[in-house]
């Protein structure tokens, strides 16, 4: 039971404590996790409830459904809006026969449930086109599934329909005008990445352009695309599969990740050579990013010259435009309007809940950085500039910050302020490693003009803690 109520708490999140704490009593499923359904085990066939747990689940906008066994049988729940919510509870006497059905749905070996599998369901189910990725993990109580909902109807929408502010939308326009250079997005699993990825593809998919992906797995199929599946275990890895790509002949090469330091040569070799690459990688900012590139031993100026542009995304919740309401802001948040946006800002949006949403939040929302390489912020990398100078130049350069996007995302009541602390953490180391001061001071100022100045001296002696309690005012004089 320990073994469980750890995994719970794991796979929740410290913000649903409460939730695992109560689970140590199996039977009532603690008192604030709400069944959303019941099914009739006894009279209903096994492979007509699977068919409805999974369209259900879909029809509530579930990005995930988690079979979880249980001493009593199977716990599933559903992660909506990032989320996880207790589904319903299954008895233990159907608890073989749904994970088996689940298994041959997926196309997985039923006979063996020692060792972890992976499975593809991709089919129609009463009457819905699904598309779902299914693995399964041997645990103490029993094989453990959880199914991917991979829907990618937001991305068929445009690009303009993805959350981004006015700003990054120019420049995100103007990275996909360059024939070539490396456009990269981060950020963590789940964070949208794919749907910004093919976004950016559907856009670029004219007759005109020879597109070639190179994917693990293919998340979404694009006509006029050629899409190359990796089959690591053949040895068509990443690399090897670009490779071969090279000599097709292609405008824009799609790399699903960049992994490891071979796909990141590759990467950035034909980015040079004429192409535009997109790819993913899982850091968190722009700065961290070209980082990570320079950890892999990718050369200074390789980079330098290749990399275009940094989109960083991290999700968190929209609040539902028909019941939220307002309030007035605190003194902490009032500082942090002020720091970030040089705003006075006493009002915010708060969420309420009505039976459109779920407490108050619908669906999620990406708060974005992007980052427009200019000459200035090459030449730094190329040259190996200290990181602190880096920083300067990236977020002097127009570059919003996650910060700032989601303040002003705030104070347009798409998400709150209690949600945007979540996704950032905004305590005061923080402020400065997001470049939040700097990203002000330098954006408002000019360098050239000012280098004498005592004023800018001045800043420029600053260190990471001063940053933090600087007072920025008197940039706007
Ligand atoms: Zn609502």
């Amino acid at each position: 039971m320990d073994e469980s109520n750890s995994l719970y708490s794991e796979l929740v999140g410290p913000q649903n404590d409460e939730t695992a704490a109560n689970s140590s009593d199996t039977n009532t499923s603690s008192s604030n996790v709400e069944i959303m359904k019941t099914y009739d085990y006894q009279n209903v066939a096994i492979t007509d409830i699977v068919n409805s747990i999974i369209i259900d689940s879909i029809n509530n906008r579930a990005s995930d459904i988690h079979f979880n066994p249980t001493e009593t049988g199977i716990d599933i729940r559903i992660r909506i809006d990032g989320e996880l919510r207790l589904y319903t509870q299954v008895p233990d006497y159907v608890k073989r026969n749904m994970i088996t059905r689940i298994k041959i749905l997926a196309g997985m070996n039923i006979t063996e449930s020692r060792i972890p599998q992976d499975g593809a369901i991709k089919q129609t189910i009463q009457d819905k086109a699904v598309d779902l990725r299914v693995s399964s993990l041997p645990t103490n109580l029993g094989e453990n599934i959880v199914v991917r909902v991979l829907d990618y109807s937001m991305s068929s929408q445009g690009i303009e329909t993805l959350g981004f502010s006015e700003s990054n939308l120019q420049k995100l326009n103007k990275m996909m005008g360059e024939p070539n250079g490396i456009i990269l997005v981060t950020g963590a699993t789940g964070s949208g990445k794919s749907t910004t990825v093919y976004s950016i593809l559907q856009k670029l998919n004219t007759i005109d352009r020879n597109i070639i992906t190179v994917e693990d797995p293919i998340e979404m199929n694009i006509p006029g695309i050629n899409q190359v599946q990796v089959i690591s275990d053949i040895g068509l890895t990443f690399a090897a599969s670009l490779r071969s790509i090279l000599r097709q002949d292609p405008d824009i090469i799609m790399i699903g990740e960049i992994r490891d330091e071979e796909t990141a040569k590759i990467a950035v070799r034909s980015s040079i050579t004429g192409h535009l690459v997109l790819s993913t990688i899982h850091t968190n900012s722009a700065l961290n990013t070209i980082e990570r590139l320079l950890d892999m031993n990718i050369e200074r100026y390789l980079l330098g010259t290749a990399l275009t542009g940094i989109i960083s995304q991290k999700l968190t919740k929209k609040l539902c435009p028909y019941c939220r309401g307002t309030r007035k802001t605190n003194q902490y948040e009032k500082e942090i309007f002020k720091k970030s946006l040089n705003l006075d800002i006493n009002e915010v949006y708060e969420a309420k809940g009505c039976d459109k949403c779920h407490n108050g939040y619908l669906g999620r929302l990406p708060i974005h950085e992007v980052l427009l390489l200019n000459q200035s912020v090459r030449d730094a990398i190329t040259n190996n500039l200290k990181k602190e100078e880096l920083r300067k130049l990236v977020y002097g350069s127009g570059t919003i910050t996650m910060l700032q996007d989601g303040l002003t995302k705030v104070i347009n009541g798409d998400t709150t302020f209690e949600e945007l602390v979540k996704a950032i953490d905004i305590d005061d180391s923080d402020l400065t490693s997001t470049g939040l001061t700097e990203s002000i001071e330098e954006s408002q100022i000019n360098k050239e003009s000012l280098k004498n100045d005592e004023t800018y001296k001045k800043i420029s002696e600053k260190t990471d803690s001063d940053y933090e309690v600087f007072n920025l005012d008197f940039l706007n004089k």
